[in-house]
């Protein structure tokens, strides 16, 4: 059989090698067909046993899901069973039975459906996720009602890579890293909930691969290659002993690399830099200090409101960032982002109005300004967590001196609130915002007058920048950090901090980027802020070169025309570096 290559987008890195899996829900047949007006009893005493027995799965799941990945993961699955539980539903549902004459499964199945479909229908790529959730949660009280029971990848007896079309977050939080070595997904992208989870659990996995869950079968021998975002089908030998070392290398480097955790990250002429990681819920203290975090480049709030059905209050929020706060300790601080809400990431409960650009509209700090109360609450959680560590706050999306004017004021005016409530905090909080619009780069020198650091968000100033939108599959090969604008930006905004006296950190993911090390560290880069797992890889790089060489090199750079001549000299001297 022929080896054969398919490519698609790195959700989670490593290699796999293994046995195919396709994962495929057996598609029920709904029963298209009337029912007799004395069969309704019947009908609906079957809904709610079938009811009964899909809240049990559900509950289940949940319990694995917080098990294999932690209290914020998990959450999700207390969202489905609302979903599951929601009286509105199950009311239609009953109607539709005893109104339309039809069977209890497909008075489910038109119910749930319409449901997704307006989910859908909405211009928002949060929304249509959930509309997946949807679905995900009607197919099993389908199944349930229908007594059938569903595959599931939880307690697979063999090592596998599952292949799917898609893979809903019941699915990716059943799934046992012991047993399932990757997955590969025709859809999806890499900021989708299943990229985020596979992430959290450490298993390989590519998503967006086009249709290949049709071109491959169960038993088929596949390697799974995230970083060249690629699925091999049948490999050669020559590919398969290619890949047998690349694993048992990447295997002994990472037991090679966690050597690293209590050096500090320090060029080889001494010049230090700080390597933080990028955390979104309490389940990822673990992994950062287990990779040698030095503290928290970016916790994403945002997480924190989703999969929910309204926002969390003061006191859920101040529980989060206080377990925050103390996982890190005040020796490793904790760079805390007020919520960055809108562009791509809705909330079911809080309606934004449907907008033609929602990148360029109603997001994170623009929304807080408008609705002051929701940053107050966070603020007031924040501050008062702040004893129990190291906090700092960011806010994000900022372009004006007038915004920081804003929203220091408010920060003014919930200290005061706390003052008088003789309530505890850290007075001398620190305040940066990130640098994420052009704009903003280009009045680097007027803002960091405001506030006390800066970090850079490359994932959307690098949008902003090129004009290119950052989750378009179509202009993915025009969506380059290397561009040299955006390069002269990041050099703008960090000179403009040093000049100040102050310093600036990076938490988009070319902060992370290996190829990108050398260039930033030139640029004079305080702080890198990252994935955890790319922490390690990122200090034994740091800890080859040194300072005043990388100088030179970003001079150089700096000065190129295109982004590929950027990529090839940086490729050229990082790969004399001796690690
Ligand atoms: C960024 O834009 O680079 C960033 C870190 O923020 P997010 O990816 O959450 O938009
Ligand atoms: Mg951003």
């Amino acid at each position: 059989m022929l080896e054969q290559k398919y490519s698609g987008i790195k959700a989670s890195a490593g290699i796999a090698i293994g046995k195919a899996l396709i994962y495929q829900r057996k598609e029920f047949q709904i029963p298209d067909r009337q029912i007799a007006e004395g069969d309704v009893v019947a009908e609906v005493e079957r809904l709610s046993k079938g009811l009964k027995e899909a809240t049990a799965q559900l509950e289940q799941v949940h319990q694995q899901a917080l098990e294999n990945l932690g209290k914020d993961e998990a959450e999700i699955f207390e969202g489905h069973l609302e979903i599951l539980g929601d009286e509105d539903l199950i009311g239609e549902i009953r109607g539709k039975i005893r109104g339309e004459l039809v069977p209890a499964e497909k008075a489910c199945h038109d119910v749930y459906e319409a449901n997704a479909q307006e989910l859908a229908e909405l211009d928002n790529e949060y929304m249509r996720e959930r509309a997946n959730d949807v679905r995900d949660i009607g197919k099993r009280l389908i199944h349930a009602v229908a007594g059938i029971k569903m595959v599931s990848l939880a307690g697979q007896a063999e090592q596998v890579i599952v292949i799917a079309e898609d893979l809903m977050p019941s699915d990716t939080a059943q799934m046992d890293r012991n047993k399932v070595l990757g997955f590969a997904i025709d859809k999806g992208g890499p900021t989708s909930h299943v990229a985020i989870m596979a992430q959290s659990l450490e298993i390989p996995a590519i998503v967006g691969a086009g249709n290949i869950s049709s071109k491959i079968k169960t038993g088929d021998m596949l390697i799974l290659d995230p970083a060249s975002e690629l699925v091999i089908v049948n490999p050669g030998e020559k590919s398969l002993s290619y890949y047998r070392k690349r694993l048992e290398g990447y295997r002994q480097e990472q037991v090679k690399l966690s050597g690293l955790k209590e050096l500090s990250a320090e060029t080889t002429d001494g010049h230090q830099v700080e390597l933080c990681a990028n955390i979104g819920s309490e389940k990822d203290i673990e992994g950062a200090l287990r990779n040698g975090a030095e503290g928290v480049g970016l916790f994403r709030t945002e997480f924190l409101y989703m999969d929910r059905s309204a926002m969390p209050d003061e006191e859920e929020q101040f529980e989060a960032y206080k377990v925050i706060a103390e996982g890190f300790t005040a020796a490793r601080p904790v760079i805390v982002r007020t919520m960055d809400i809108g562009g791509d990431k809705g909330l079911s409960y809080f309606d934004i109005p449907q907008e033609e650009n929602p990148f360029l509209g109603w997001r994170a700090i623009r929304i807080c300004l408008d609705m002051p109360e929701i940053l107050r609450t966070q603020l007031r959680a924040i501050l008062r967590a702040s004893q129990f560590g190291k906090l700092r706050i960011m806010f994000p999306m900022v372009i004006s001196c007038r915004e920081i004017d804003q929203l220091i004021e408010i920060l003014q005016e919930v200290k005061e609130e706390l003052w008088e409530k003789h309530v505890e905090f850290d007075e001398s909080i620190e305040v940066g915002i990130m640098i994420e619009t052009p704009g903003a780069a280009l009045i680097a020198d007027k803002l960091i007058e405001k506030v006390d650091f800066f970090s850079i968000g490359t994932n959307d100033l690098t949008q902003y920048t090129l004009a290119v939108d950052r989750g378009n599959e179509k202009i993915a090969h025009l969506y380059q950090s290397f561009h040299p604008a955006v390069l002269r930006l990041i050099k703008l905004v960090i000179d403009a901090s040093h000049k100040a006296g102050k310093w600036t950190g990076m938490c988009g993911s070319f902060a992370g980027n290996e190829e990108a090390t050398l260039l930033l560290l030139g640029l004079g880069l305080d702080e890198f802020s990252m994935s955890a797992v790319n922490l390690p890889r990122i200090k034994r790089l740091i800890r080859g070169v040194s300072y005043a060489e990388c100088e030179k090199l970003a001079a150089r750079v700096l000065d190129l025309s295109y982004s590929y001549e950027v990529r090839e000299q940086l490729k050229k001297y990082s790969s004399k570096v001796e690690l």
